[in-house]
């Protein structure tokens, strides 16, 4: 018989989390106006809101906080990690940042013009929100297979290269300032690009002479996939798959809160010179100088070792299959989710899942309120809300996916954990044709709504 996964660590602290009934939580979702994002952590039991710093960092992490160096400039920590940072990525230039929206905020803020286009596959919201807001216009070139959630391929975080070189034909080169290539791609369910795509994304690329950045909050998980399913690296080891990765593109922007293994943190990492120079003094104005760019020095330590750990395979394998042993239970259910089953989250499709709540009532959102009162476990709409309105015309932007997502914390809950979530939807499953309306929205921001959101129930 072959032996299962198991987790490569013990554990050695534990942190409680609150049990609620069912009453409380219906009382307490109508006073956060049914918006997930208002709701206290301690009315939530399972939280999979996100895996964006919610991870548990390792024994070693937390000793280097007690060594990290708080000097303002030049501190050991920031050079630490600057040095990982060249270790694992292999780009030469590395400014820190407080989060990944804010290296994007730095680094758009010398690439992206008024009018530019800026091509990519499935921008993630923030990624798009600071296109849009420099009057850019982010186009998605993702593969088609990754808009059905039923069709199996392998790597649905695939750019077209046809619907890519579309656009580098219909615009002037110089209105495309660079593509952002998001690895795993978040908005497409977590799913990885292989290094076959990644190669010929970055051939065409140099071809209109168009710089490549990643996107690149999950490089590890993307990396584990590809030894997992891609031929020719089944016996290369992760470090190396990344390290090949990162050599198709110029640079990156990181959110550290992922596969940095850190509960705040991120950074651009690129090899040109003159733009790192434009970079340095967005940092310095945005961030903090830039030899901390808004961390800590314990924080930039910690992210160092997080950086090492993120690209070992045994962390990587029970990462990503905990994931999947709760999707694999979830398909055994017959609950619609995004299959393949993605790296660090479950989609579950609530096109299919609620097909009667009309999609101007919000579906994903009613279902991602209905799991919360079920079984009091927080995930997040990915779907209509998420998408905001079209800038120009000001009507809701109806994706071609209604998703909820169920983001796993890193190293942070048991399988135990999993199987009550998969219990949970399934009881919703079998009930699931008596919901019939959804949610008004009475008040929302002008961009990025999702996060302050208030709805009704109809
Ligand atoms: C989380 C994330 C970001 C933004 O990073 P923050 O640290 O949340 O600011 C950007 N891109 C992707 C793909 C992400 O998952």
């Amino acid at each position: 018989m072959e032996l299962p996964y198991a987790e490569p660590y013990k554990i050695k602290m534990v942190e409680s989390i609150k049990r609620s009934t069912q009453e409380e939580r219906v009382k307490w979702i109508k006073e956060a106006h049914y918006n997930l994002f208002n709701l206290d952590s301690d009315k939530v039991f399972i939280d999979c809101l996100t895996d964006s710093g919610t991870g548990a960092m390792s024994d070693k992490q937390w000793g280097e906080m007690m060594v990290g160096d708080e000097s303002y400039a030049g501190s050991r920590s920031f050079l630490k990690l600057k040095k990982t940072v060249k270790e694992i990525t292999g780009f030469d230039y590395f400014l820190p940042t407080h989060q990944g929206r804010a290296a994007e905020n730095v680094l758009f803020s010398v690439l992206v013009k008024e009018g530019d286009i800026v091509p990519g596959n499935s921008h993630f919201d923030t990624t798009k929100g600071h296109i849009e807001f420099r009057k850019a216009t982010a186009v998605d070139c993702t593969i088609d297979e990754a808009f059905d959630t039923a069709v199996q391929h392998p790597f649905k975080g695939n750019i077209d290269l046809k619907k890519l070189e579309n656009v580098f034909q219909a615009h002037p080169i110089e209105k495309i300032p660079f593509i952002v290539f998001t690895i795993t791609c978040n908005s497409a369910g977590g799913q990885p690009a292989s290094m076959k795509n990644i190669k010929e994304v970055s051939a065409l690329c140099k071809q209109y002479n168009i710089p490549l950045y990643f996107d690149a909050a999950r490089f590890s998980e993307n990396a584990y996939f590809i030894r997992k399913r891609e031929a020719g690296y089944e016996h290369r080891s992760i470090k190396e798959i990344v390290k090949e990765i990162f050599s198709y593109g110029d640079g990156m922007t990181m959110s550290a809160k992922k596969d940095g293994l850190v509960n705040m943190g991120g950074f651009i990492a690129l090899n040109d010179a003159s733009v790192f120079k434009q970079a340095t003094v967005f940092n310095i104005m945005f961030e903090g100088f830039i030899t901390y760019g808004g961390m800590n020095g314990r924080d930039m330590g910690a992210l160092a070792i997080g950086l090492d750990e993120s690209t070992e395979f045994d962390y990587l394998e029970s990462r990503v299959e905990q994931v999947a042993y709760l999707g694999n239970k979830l398909v055994s259910y017959g609950v619609p989710v995004q299959q393949p089953i993605g790296g660090h989250a479950i989609f579950l499709d609530a096109n299919k899942f609620v097909p009667n709540i009309p999609r101007e009532e919000y579906r994903g959102q009613a279902l991602a309120l209905e799991i919360y009162v079920v079984g009091g476990i927080r995930g997040v709409e990915i779907g209509t809300v998420l998408a905001d309105r079209d800038p120009k015309t000001r009507e809701n932007r109806y994706p071609a996916l209604e998703l909820v997502r169920l983001a796993i914390p890193r190293r942070t809950y048991t399988n135990n954990h999993m199987d009550f979530i998969a219990v949970t939807l399934k009881n919703i499953y079998e009930t699931r044709n008596l919901a019939k309306t959804g949610y008004n929205i009475v008040e929302e921001a002008p961009i990025m709504r999702h996060f302050t959101v208030k709805f009704e129930k109809i």
